[in-house]
């Protein structure tokens, strides 16, 4: 598949470590070196803003999505291609995913992991058929993506749904993974057995 645009999830915080800084800015610029607009949260503090800033610096277009509500906490970002305020979280997550081809996590919290797992489930029941993609700069996601793992041996997820969301600890790989995802159509594993 083509990416036109990409949705791009990470903290309203920088983390404690460098490197998170320094992927978030990584992933803006080859986001703007290939042509790919961005899509995000709006804000400008964390690993918000380093995505941003950094994809625009570099030329690119960023989109950017945020509820009235959190426009003072997250401090929405003033100088985007585009800022949309939306009513809430839900037409926040809606939005973003309407406007992307595909998602990419970067290091992040709650809000995060919350936005990948949503869109993430909406791809296993059909929703869309958009790839997903962990950024696991210095092995952030490694214990997640075990985790996962374990969710498809215990019989809970389907290999197919797992392999929706791919990892690679660099942008331009990534990209590559996503862009040749190819969908399998399986439906969301329900056991009909009456307990
Ligand atoms: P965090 O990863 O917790 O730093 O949050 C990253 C982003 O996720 C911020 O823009 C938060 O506003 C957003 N966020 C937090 N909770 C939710 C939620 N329930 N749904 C959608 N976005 C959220």
């Amino acid at each position: 598949m083509s990416l036109r645009s990409v949705c791009v999830f990470c903290g309203a915080s920088t983390g404690t470590n460098p490197v998170y800084r320094e992927a978030a800015a990584a992933l803006g610029e080859t986001l703007a070196a290939n042509g790919i607009r961005l899509v995000y949260g709006g804000g400008a503090v964390g690993l918000m803003g380093v995505v941003a800033d950094a994809a625009m610096a570099a030329g690119g277009e960023v989109v950017g999505i945020i509820p009235q509500s959190l426009k003072d906490a997250e401090v929405g970002h003033s100088g985007l291609t585009r800022l949309e305020v939306v009513d809430g979280m839900h037409a926040r997550k809606a939005r973003m995913a309407e406007l992307s081809d595909a998602f990419i996590a970067l290091p992040g919290g709650l809000g995060t992991l919350e936005e990948l797992f949503e869109v993430w489930t909406w791809g296993q029941l059909g929703y869309h058929r958009k790839p997903l993609g962990l950024l696991d700069v210095d092995h952030f996601y490694s214990k997640l993506s075990h985790f996962l793992d374990h969710l498809v041996d215990e019989g809970f997820v389907r290999a197919p749904h797992r392999a929706m969301l791919q990892r690679s600890d660099c942008p331009a790989t990534l990209l590559q993974l996503l862009v040749n995802w190819q969908p399998t159509v399986v439906a969301k594993w329900h056991d009909r057995t009456p307990s």
